[in-house]
Protein backbone atom coordinates (compact mmCIF):
# COMPACT_ATOMS: atom_id res chain seq x y z
CA UNK A 1 0.00 0.00 0.00
CA UNK A 2 1.19 3.29 -0.79
CA UNK A 3 2.23 5.89 2.10
CA UNK A 4 -0.02 9.51 1.74
CA UNK A 5 3.65 10.87 1.25
CA UNK A 6 3.61 8.71 -1.99
CA UNK A 7 -0.10 9.06 -3.03
CA UNK A 8 0.54 12.32 -2.96
CA UNK A 9 3.77 12.39 -5.17
CA UNK A 10 6.24 13.26 -2.76
CA UNK A 11 9.55 11.90 -2.24
CA UNK A 12 9.85 8.38 0.22
CA UNK A 13 11.97 8.65 2.74
CA UNK A 14 13.85 6.84 5.89
CA UNK A 15 13.71 8.10 9.53
CA UNK A 16 17.18 8.73 10.40
CA UNK A 17 16.70 10.34 13.83
CA UNK A 18 13.65 9.84 15.98
CA UNK A 19 12.35 12.78 18.21
CA UNK A 20 13.15 11.02 21.44
CA UNK A 21 17.13 10.64 20.14
CA UNK A 22 16.84 14.42 18.55
CA UNK A 23 15.91 15.10 22.70
CA UNK A 24 18.62 13.53 23.81
CA UNK A 25 21.12 15.15 21.58
CA UNK A 26 19.57 18.88 22.43
CA UNK A 27 19.86 17.88 26.26
CA UNK A 28 23.31 17.40 25.84
CA UNK A 29 24.10 20.83 23.26
CA UNK A 30 22.22 22.94 26.14
CA UNK A 31 24.29 21.24 28.45
CA UNK A 32 27.65 22.46 26.71
CA UNK A 33 26.53 25.86 26.33
CA UNK A 34 25.41 26.37 30.13
CA UNK A 35 29.14 24.81 30.89
CA UNK A 36 30.55 27.92 28.17
CA UNK A 37 27.73 30.82 29.00
CA UNK A 38 25.63 30.75 31.63
CA UNK A 39 27.43 34.01 33.40
CA UNK A 40 27.51 35.71 30.31
CA UNK A 41 23.89 36.43 28.73
CA UNK A 42 24.08 35.38 25.46
CA UNK A 43 22.06 36.71 22.54
CA UNK A 44 21.06 32.89 20.74
CA UNK A 45 20.72 34.18 17.03
CA UNK A 46 18.48 31.64 15.23
CA UNK A 47 18.67 31.33 11.29
CA UNK A 48 15.20 31.34 10.06
CA UNK A 49 13.13 29.14 8.69
CA UNK A 50 15.02 26.13 9.59
CA UNK A 51 16.35 26.63 13.32
CA UNK A 52 12.74 26.91 14.68
CA UNK A 53 12.02 24.25 16.06
CA UNK A 54 15.51 23.16 17.19
CA UNK A 55 15.92 26.43 18.59
CA UNK A 56 12.62 26.48 20.71
CA UNK A 57 13.44 23.29 22.35
CA UNK A 58 16.96 24.58 23.18
CA UNK A 59 16.45 27.83 24.49
CA UNK A 60 14.07 25.85 26.68
CA UNK A 61 16.63 23.60 28.26
CA UNK A 62 18.75 26.48 28.94
CA UNK A 63 18.31 27.80 32.97
CA UNK A 64 19.93 30.99 32.82
CA UNK A 65 18.98 34.78 31.24
CA UNK A 66 19.84 35.15 27.61
CA UNK A 67 17.90 36.83 24.64
CA UNK A 68 16.70 35.58 21.27
CA UNK A 69 17.07 37.30 17.80
CA UNK A 70 16.38 35.73 14.21
CA UNK A 71 17.68 36.68 11.12
CA UNK A 72 17.20 34.84 7.59
CA UNK A 73 18.90 33.98 4.41
CA UNK A 74 18.33 31.98 1.47
CA UNK A 75 21.37 29.71 0.13
CA UNK A 76 19.00 26.99 -1.13
CA UNK A 77 17.30 25.87 -4.11
CA UNK A 78 15.32 22.64 -3.78
CA UNK A 79 18.18 20.27 -2.66
CA UNK A 80 21.19 22.00 -3.89
CA UNK A 81 23.28 24.76 -2.45
CA UNK A 82 23.51 27.84 -5.10
CA UNK A 83 26.71 28.47 -3.05
CA UNK A 84 25.37 32.43 -2.96
CA UNK A 85 23.59 33.96 0.41
CA UNK A 86 21.15 36.23 0.47
CA UNK A 87 20.40 38.24 3.85
CA UNK A 88 16.79 38.44 3.34
CA UNK A 89 16.26 39.53 7.14
CA UNK A 90 19.08 41.06 9.24
CA UNK A 91 18.92 40.84 13.21
CA UNK A 92 17.02 44.45 13.86
CA UNK A 93 20.10 45.45 16.64
CA UNK A 94 23.89 45.46 16.79
CA UNK A 95 25.42 42.37 18.78
CA UNK A 96 28.17 44.71 19.29
CA UNK A 97 29.88 43.90 22.96
CA UNK A 98 27.35 41.34 23.44
CA UNK A 99 28.20 36.93 23.45
CA UNK A 100 26.25 35.29 20.45
CA UNK A 101 25.68 31.65 19.64
CA UNK A 102 24.52 31.39 16.49
CA UNK A 103 21.86 28.70 15.91
CA UNK A 104 21.70 26.76 12.90
CA UNK A 105 19.66 23.19 11.37
CA UNK A 106 22.73 22.29 9.06
CA UNK A 107 25.58 22.99 8.17
CA UNK A 108 26.75 21.48 4.77
CA UNK A 109 29.24 23.23 2.53
CA UNK A 110 30.09 25.91 5.03
CA UNK A 111 29.34 28.61 2.82
CA UNK A 112 26.53 30.34 4.72
CA UNK A 113 28.17 29.52 7.95
CA UNK A 114 31.34 31.48 6.47
CA UNK A 115 28.92 34.28 5.53
CA UNK A 116 27.50 34.28 8.74
CA UNK A 117 29.80 34.20 10.98
CA UNK A 118 32.03 37.27 8.94
CA UNK A 119 28.56 39.11 8.57
CA UNK A 120 28.41 39.14 12.98
CA UNK A 121 31.76 39.38 13.27
CA UNK A 122 31.76 42.43 11.62
CA UNK A 123 30.00 43.76 14.99
CA UNK A 124 32.65 42.91 17.26
CA UNK A 125 30.26 40.63 19.46
CA UNK A 126 32.26 39.83 22.75
CA UNK A 127 32.12 36.25 21.51
CA UNK A 128 30.49 34.25 19.12
CA UNK A 129 30.19 30.26 18.93
CA UNK A 130 28.80 28.59 16.44
CA UNK A 131 25.47 25.63 17.20
CA UNK A 132 24.77 23.84 14.30
CA UNK A 133 21.68 20.40 15.24
CA UNK A 134 23.40 18.93 12.09
CA UNK A 135 27.38 19.00 10.31
CA UNK A 136 28.12 17.41 6.84
CA UNK A 137 31.61 17.78 7.89
CA UNK A 138 32.44 15.79 4.74
CA UNK A 139 30.65 17.96 2.32
CA UNK A 140 32.98 21.45 3.37
CA UNK A 141 34.06 23.61 0.70
CA UNK A 142 35.02 26.41 2.98
CA UNK A 143 35.94 25.31 6.67
CA UNK A 144 34.16 26.48 9.28
CA UNK A 145 34.44 26.10 13.22
CA UNK A 146 31.64 24.67 14.76
CA UNK A 147 31.68 24.59 18.57
CA UNK A 148 28.62 22.70 19.49
CA UNK A 149 27.25 20.03 17.01
CA UNK A 150 24.36 17.38 17.78
CA UNK A 151 24.84 15.32 14.68
CA UNK A 152 27.41 14.48 11.92
CA UNK A 153 26.38 13.47 9.06
CA UNK A 154 28.25 11.69 6.30
CA UNK A 155 25.94 11.89 3.46
CA UNK A 156 21.94 12.01 2.06
CA UNK A 157 19.37 15.05 2.19
CA UNK A 158 17.81 15.48 5.41
CA UNK A 159 14.08 16.89 6.39
CA UNK A 160 12.19 17.24 9.20
CA UNK A 161 12.22 18.99 12.63
CA UNK A 162 12.76 22.39 10.52
CA UNK A 163 14.58 21.18 7.69
CA UNK A 164 12.48 21.27 4.36
CA UNK A 165 12.10 20.25 1.16
CA UNK A 166 10.91 22.55 -1.30
CA UNK A 167 9.06 24.15 1.48
CA UNK A 168 7.40 20.92 2.92
CA UNK A 169 8.24 18.89 6.28
CA UNK A 170 9.88 21.37 8.41
CA UNK A 171 6.94 20.11 10.65
CA UNK A 172 7.83 16.93 11.56
CA UNK A 173 8.86 15.98 14.81
CA UNK A 174 11.85 12.97 13.45
CA UNK A 175 14.23 13.88 11.11
CA UNK A 176 14.27 11.76 7.73
CA UNK A 177 16.77 11.19 4.63
CA UNK A 178 15.36 11.56 1.56
CA UNK A 179 15.71 8.04 -0.85
CA UNK A 180 17.63 9.24 -3.83
CA UNK A 181 18.29 12.44 -2.57
CA UNK A 182 14.97 13.31 -3.34
CA UNK A 183 15.08 13.48 -7.04
P1 LIG B 1 25.71 25.38 3.21
O1 LIG B 1 25.83 26.84 2.92
O2 LIG B 1 26.48 24.93 4.42
O3 LIG B 1 26.03 24.54 1.99
O4 LIG B 1 24.19 25.09 3.45
C1 LIG B 1 23.54 25.47 4.60
C2 LIG B 1 22.04 25.49 4.37
O5 LIG B 1 21.66 24.57 3.34
C3 LIG B 1 21.31 25.06 5.61
O6 LIG B 1 21.02 26.14 6.44
C4 LIG B 1 20.06 24.40 5.03
O7 LIG B 1 19.08 25.38 4.81
C5 LIG B 1 20.50 23.86 3.67
N1 LIG B 1 20.82 22.41 3.70
C6 LIG B 1 22.03 21.82 3.56
N2 LIG B 1 21.94 20.48 3.64
C7 LIG B 1 20.62 20.21 3.84
C8 LIG B 1 19.89 19.00 4.04
O8 LIG B 1 20.39 17.85 4.06
N3 LIG B 1 18.55 19.16 4.23
C9 LIG B 1 17.93 20.37 4.23
N4 LIG B 1 16.60 20.38 4.41
N5 LIG B 1 18.60 21.52 4.05
C10 LIG B 1 19.93 21.44 3.87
Amino acid sequence: MKTATQTLGFPEMDELYSANHIASVVDRLAQEISLDLSNANPILVGVLNGSVPFLADLMRKLQFPLEIAYLAISSYHGNKSTGQVTMLRDLESTVSDRHVVLVEDIVDTGTTATYLVDHLSKQNPASLKFCSLISKQRQRKTEVHLDYVGFELLEGYVVGYGLDFQHQYRNMPSISVLKDGGI
